[in-house]
């Protein structure tokens, strides 16, 4: 490696020699390749990948891990011996999540934490949580490869149950109701019982919460489980937040009568009306400026016979948004709408809210940190929001979090045929590598404030 001559030497050759030699070294220098920043093993993620397969893959290209399941426990065990040849401390917290630790140099900092989950749906993809598990694990090799010290301790977490609730990265914010512990998983195993399977305590639950404030940061890889990535032909996205959701039962009134003698002028059909309302809110989501989206997903007609002009219809009504308010304000543009509906229909349309998840925003200096790593890389990006819930949503509590998603074939999740292509699957990791990096030289971050 050339280096600037020393004071003394300098002092020996006349100026013109000095600017010749300097002009020189400058050229060495700038022809010397730049140090390069440590890169993932695109084949050793694939093979942890393919080898998540052996527990519970199928025939086709599925696989079915349930949580609490045999294969979800030998998965783990896996999951562990690869932690422990990237050098990881390995344990079980007392929610029953999988947890490597890694020492950083700075005694004082908060952990950076990284992770996924590993649980499938019954007949599910071999991607969905597992890219981002794999890519995890990757990441914390590629440190020990490199033998790297960063400063904030790295955590690394399979969250357990994620696909029956995020039971285990809920646990970490105290929000695992006590009565969900009786809840039988798609396992058979009930929630308590499944806890105590993977060596956490049913009983001590409360005690595997932790502080908000207490992490650096959290950063999680997902397959996107759209098709917007691939549509644009993307390579990266940058999540900008993990939607809200509210639900209401939506109650249609009208009157009941005979099919063969009502005449079609004195009908209050609630069905007819219904269908209304169910064209009403998709105009609405649709038309409406912003990327909220609107879905009645059930309906029945009550008595639901093909000779009795229904009564009632039940329904329910679902909007997901990034913004709360966003929420708020499509609903209100979709009651007004009902009202309209009930003046035409001569009925009542009634709306009883049932569930609420709250929207959690990703932080954006992550998104920054995020985009930034894929520029350099030379990956295309895009922001974008995640429909779908994640670990990250619970984890949002506890501080300042990030989400990568890498493209999924088609846009198709929670099925055998779930794909994301091994370049991408790279290209994830690798990106991930680079955020835990510049976020281990970012200053010591203040955690957002959430609202409550
Ligand atoms: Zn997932």
């Amino acid at each position: 490696m050339p280096t600037d001559p020393p004071i003394e030497c300098r002092r020996r050759f006349g100026r013109r020699d000095f600017l010749k030699r300097s002009a020189a070294a400058m050229v060495a220098f700038s022809t010397r390749p730049a140090p390069q920043p440590p890169a993932i093993d695109p084949s050793r993620v694939g093979a942890v990948l393919a080898d998540f397969r052996r527990f519970g893959g199928g025939d086709d290209r599925g696989t079915t891990r349930l949580a609490y399941s045999d294969e979800d426990l030998a998965g783990r065990r896996y999951a562990t011996e690869v932690m422990r040849r990237a050098g990881l401390d390995v344990s079980t917290d007392l929610a029953g999540n999988l947890i490597g630790r890694r020492p950083g140099t700075d005694a004082s900092a908060h952990p950076i934490i990284i992770g996924s989950h590993m649980d499938t749906v019954p007949g599910g993809g071999s991607y969905d949580g597992q890219v981002g598990s794999a890519a995890a694990l990757e990441v914390a090799l590629t440190l020990a490869d490199h033998d790297i010290a960063l400063g904030h301790p790295l955590e690394l977490i399979i969250f357990q149950n994620e696909e029956g609730g995020k039971t285990g990265s809920r646990a970490l914010v105290g929000r695992v109701h006590p009565f969900e512990l009786d809840i039988v998983t798609a396992s058979g195993f009930t929630i308590r019982d499944g806890i105590a399977r993977l060596g956490g305590d049913p009983a001590r639950l409360e005690e595997a919460r932790r502080e908000p404030g207490s992490m650096a940061g959290f950063l999680e890889l997902h397959i996107e489980q759209g098709a917007l990535l691939e549509a644009a032909g993307i390579q990266i996205g940058v999540v900008e937040g993990i939607v809200g959701i509210r639900r209401w039962n939506v109650t249609v009134r009208g009157a009941q009568n005979h099919a063969g003698t009502t005449p079609m002028p004195q009908r209050r059909d609630a069905l007819v009306a219904a269908a209304d309302f169910v064209r009403a809110a998709n105009e609405v989501a649709t038309t409406v400026p912003g990327r909220q989206v609107a879905t009645v997903g059930r309906i029945e007609a009550i008595p639901g016979a093909p000779n009795v002009v229904p009564g009632e219809v039940r329904a329910t009504l679902e909007i997901r948004d990034l913004e709360m308010e966003k929420i708020a304000r499509v609903f209100a543009d979709i009651e007004a709408r009902a009202r309209a509906i009930e003046a035409d229909r001569e009925v009542t349309v009634a709306f009883d809210r049932f569930y609420e998840s709250l929207a959690a925003p990703t932080d954006p200096r992550f998104r920054d940190l995020i985009e930034a790593a894929a520029a350099d890389l030379g990956y295309s990006h895009t922001r974008m929001p995640s429909g779908a819930g994640h670990d990250a949503q619970s984890m949002a509590e506890l501080g300042p979090v990030g989400m990568i998603f890498v493209p999924s074939r088609a846009g198709i999740s929670h099925s055998p045929d779930e794909y994301t292509a091994p370049g991408d699957v790279a290209r994830g990791a690798n990106v991930l590598l680079r955020a835990v990096l510049a976020l281990d030289r970012a200053a010591r971050w203040q955690p957002v404030d959430r609202p409550a």
